[in-house]
């Protein structure tokens, strides 16, 4: 591409990335492996097959650099993939900057964020094992609605818990699931025990994703043809989304760029891991040599705030322990916007990177979010999804520091979806209604007093 007056960068069909990149054999220190959640000595695959296929989690441990994507898998991705990656000029021009802001924009897929890039891979390789029921947590609703139109594609049925605060905040994304096929709950719901404990407690309970991700894997473990389906945190899923680095990487390369900044927004970590791994590999092997940073909500600040401990993935504690920056399983975020970036905890890799000091995080409180989102969708026309407000927050501090300086950086960041079912979040943000939540040291103490301690 020889013009320089480009808008978006755009790749054929042909040049779809064939293979998703794991990050962990380049890695210079193992990351710590998971663990039984009752014996507490490292999980082995047979610990997580009551939950995963094999292939899936063959590919959680894989020490192999490159995994081949299915032809089946790659066929229905060619729906909405390549993906674009957009130069945000209108955007540059309206903060007045010297710098370069790239986006690689997710929301083109049939959900409307990043997520059917691993809830397609998922729902083959479970529909290739015979198994004929998915179940699965959702916050937003994002994760839930990816599930239930890849189980469509590959003709399994799929059962959605979703947090209760966002079922009733976000009526649409139900019926979205429904319209693909779906069962949904509110959870807590009533129709499993650790549901229905809960709701005895408190009726409105608000829920959170460790909740309903207790309810989903309940539902599933007992049974031989139901498996579990987890939308971020676990390797195999960071590993999956890693299509939108390697697809990004071909495009900068297309004009000539690489990038000085990385930003995306961290809920579990796989937008950010799957954008930023590729160019972590790149940097590892001394070919560019850009600041990453995670940037997270302060109401939920899993890696600027948590510790780096061995912690459960759901508040029950059925899950095997992962060790992760967490603000301890039992804890409870406040129902802010950004659904999606509600967890307790953070991807394993992830925080492992971060303990390694190869990516830095901060976190951001959700006015200057939405502000930046406002501005973000009246330069460059799309509405962000409340997840992503989080990343353009990050660049747009990153671009007016640039106007400061005069550098001329380039920074690349993914909107990982657009909000066109989150337009309640943006009224009161106008009504000037939303309120910033700094999380009290007392409320993470305590969340932690319930994390197991291991030798
Ligand atoms: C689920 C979701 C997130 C948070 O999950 P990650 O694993 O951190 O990417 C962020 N943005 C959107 C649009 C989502 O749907």
């Amino acid at each position: 591409m020889a013009s320089d007056d480009y808008h978006k960068i755009l790749l054929d069909e042909s040049e779809i990335p064939t293979q998703w990149y794991n990050i962990v054999p380049d890695l210079p220190v193992p990351p710590p492996p998971a663990l039984h959640p009752g014996t507490h000595e490292p999980a082995g695959p047979d610990d997580f097959a009551p939950l995963f296929p094999m292939e899936l989690i063959m590919q959680e441990v894989s020490q192999e650099r490159f995994i081949d994507i299915p032809g089946e898998v790659l066929d229905v991705l060619k729906l909405w993939r390549p993906s674009p990656l957009f130069r945000a000029r209108r955007l540059e021009k309206m903060l007045d900057t010297p710098a370069k802001i790239f986006y690689k924009y997710e929301g083109v897929s049939p959900a409307g964020s990043h997520k059917p890039n691993t809830s397609v891979p998922q729902a083959y390789y479970n529909a290739k094992a015979g198994v004929k029921k998915l179940t699965t947590e959702t916050g937003a609703g994002q994760w839930g609605s990816a599930l239930a139109f890849a189980c469509a594609q590959f003709g399994i049925e799929c059962e959605v818990w979703q947090v209760a605060a966002s079922y009733r905040q976000k009526p649409y994304r139900k019926t979205m699931m429904e319209v693909w096929g779906a069962t949904v709950h509110p959870s807590p719901s009533d129709v499993t025990d650790f549901g229905r404990s809960l709701l005895a407690q408190d009726a409105d309970h608000p829920g959170s994703l460790g909740i309903a991700i207790s309810e989903a894997v309940g539902e599933a473990a007992p049974h031989d043809d139901v498996r579990y389906a987890l939308g971020s945190v676990l390797n195999h899923v960071l590993m999956h989304q890693t299509i939108i680095g390697e697809e990004a990487l071909l495009q900068l390369a297309k004009v000539g760029e690489t990038p000085d900044v990385l930003v995306g927004c961290t809920g579990g970590g796989s937008n950010f891991g799957g954008l930023a791994f590729p160019f972590m590999r790149e940097k590892m092997a001394g070919k560019m040599d850009p600041i990453i940073r995670c940037v997270e909500p302060m109401a939920c600040p899993t890696l600027t705030k948590g510790e780096y401990r061995y912690d459960f993935g759901d508040t029950a504690g059925m899950t095997p322990l992962m060790k992760m920056h967490t603000l301890g399983h039992s804890f409870v975020p406040e129902p802010i916007h950004a659904g999606g970036l509600r967890y307790h905890g953070m991807a394993p890799l992830v925080s492992h990177i971060y303990e390694q000091g190869m990516v830095e995080a901060i976190s951001i409180g959700q006015n200057e979010c939405f502000a930046g989102a406002l501005q973000f969708a009246r330069a460059e026309g799309i509405v962000p999804a409340p997840e992503p407000t989080h990343a353009i927050a990050a660049a747009v501090r990153e671009a007016m520091a640039c106007k400061e300086s005069g550098e001329e950086k380039v920074i690349l960041t993914a909107l990982c979806g657009h909000g066109h079912l989150d337009l309640a979040s943006y009224e009161q943000y106008l009504s000037g209604a939303m309120v910033d939540v700094d999380l009290s040291e007392d409320a993470i103490t305590e969340a932690m007093a319930g994390v197991p301690v291991i030798a």
